[in-house]
């Protein structure tokens, strides 16, 4: 890839439409493309792409490759994969980046074999340095420290934790390329079929966009507080409910609603930590929280040490407390 330019956003869309981790990597693509002065493409595949290509160049793309294909109906990692090593090849970016969602944490490292270089998972952060390098920052161990990691070949690949950047001002007047890709693919290449589609019941915000969080840990002692108390605090802030790991795994609350390096990575205003301890992992998810509150009964409990405001008590007694207040200021 002697002759590697740009960067390449690996966007994902769905009923017609760009889904919001494209337009977060979008973000994350321009200012990589600027320090770079070279063009911003995203490869949006499916087989009814509706209008996500233009979109994408209200959101910062100067080239979009519109990949349909029967194939891309489902969002199947081998039929990306097939479609995105092909588009690789021929384009030869420099920089690929992917979303960490199921798909791109799926393809993204396969993507990296098979186009024979290194990839970067879970990163923060992502820049051009002065020797026109892509470095990554990301977290290792758990989340206790932080590596920069710098790509030697080409294309340098990352794959970004969601909620790291804010997607740019749509601006509908930008112009850019739309180039239809048919990559012509073989059924065969997908190994798995899907059988039936389940989707889950959204009540509310989605926890990713939520403004307000309330999360509940083992402290809380059984499911129950998290459909009583927690979510009436949760609505009386206009909030919704999330949970440590530790409540998911007893089976108090579903997987859904983890926050976490296994869980989801939210970025709300208030994050409010009830009977949560404050591992690691669980503060993995919360690199965008900007304000924590935490109420445990140990005064120790690492969550302390990275929350604005803390109180050390039994939330049985302190979250009843602190809906009345709510209420009475209300
Ligand atoms: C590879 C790996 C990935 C992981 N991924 C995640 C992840 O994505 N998300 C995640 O959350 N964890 C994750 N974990 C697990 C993590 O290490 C912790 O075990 C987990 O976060 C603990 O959950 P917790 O704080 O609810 O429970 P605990 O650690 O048991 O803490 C419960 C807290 O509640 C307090 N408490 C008890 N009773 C009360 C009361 N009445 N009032 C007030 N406070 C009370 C206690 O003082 C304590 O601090 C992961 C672990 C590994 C190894």
């Amino acid at each position: 890839m002697a002759d590697a330019k740009g960067v390449l956003v690996i966007g994902e869309a769905a009923g017609g439409q760009l889904d919001a981790s494209a337009k977060e990597l979008l973000a994350h693509g321009r200012k990589l493309a600027d320090s770079l002065g070279e063009p911003l493409s995203i490869a949006i595949l499916g087989d009814n792409l509706g209008g996500a290509p233009k979109e994408a160049i209200a959101f910062g793309a100067d080239r979009v490759y519109a990949v349909s294909d029967p194939v891309l109906k489902e969002p199947q990692p081998e039929a990306y994969l097939a479609a995105l090593t092909a588009l690789a090849k021929e384009q030869s970016p420099k920089v690929i980046v992917a979303a960490k969602t199921p798909l791109g944490v799926n393809v993204g490292p396969r993507l990296a074999f098979r186009l024979e270089t290194g990839l970067a998972q879970d990163c923060l952060e992502v820049k051009i340095d002065g020797n026109k390098k892509l470095v990554a920052n990301r977290p290792v161990f758990g989340g206790n420290c932080m590596v920069s990691v710098a790509c030697d070949s080409l294309p340098m690949m990352a794959v970004i934790r969601l909620k790291t950047a804010e997607p740019l001002p749509r601006n509908d007047s930008r112009s850019g390329e739309i180039v239809p890709v048919n990559p012509r693919l073989d059924p065969s290449v997908v190994k798995a079929k899907v059988i039936k589609r389940v989707e889950e019941k959204q009540e509310g915000k989605r926890l990713e966009d939520a403004e307000v969080i309330v999360s509940g840990g083992r402290g809380l002692g059984g499911p129950e507080p998290f459909q009583k108390e927690l979510k009436e605090l949760a609505d009386l802030l206009g909030g919704v409910v999330s949970s440590s790991r530790a409540a998911v795994d007893i089976g108090w609350v579903p997987y859904s609603y983890q926050v976490g390096l296994t869980g989801k990575s939210v970025a709300p205003n208030l994050y409010i930590a009830v009977g949560i301890s404050g591992a690691s992992q669980h503060m993995a998810g919360l690199s965008g929280a900007k304000n924590i509150v935490a109420i445990n009964k140990d005064a120790n409990a690492n969550i302390f040490k990275e929350s604005r405001f803390g109180v050390v008590g039994e939330w049985q007694k302190v979250v009843p407390a602190l809906i009345q207040a709510i209420r009475e200021l209300k």
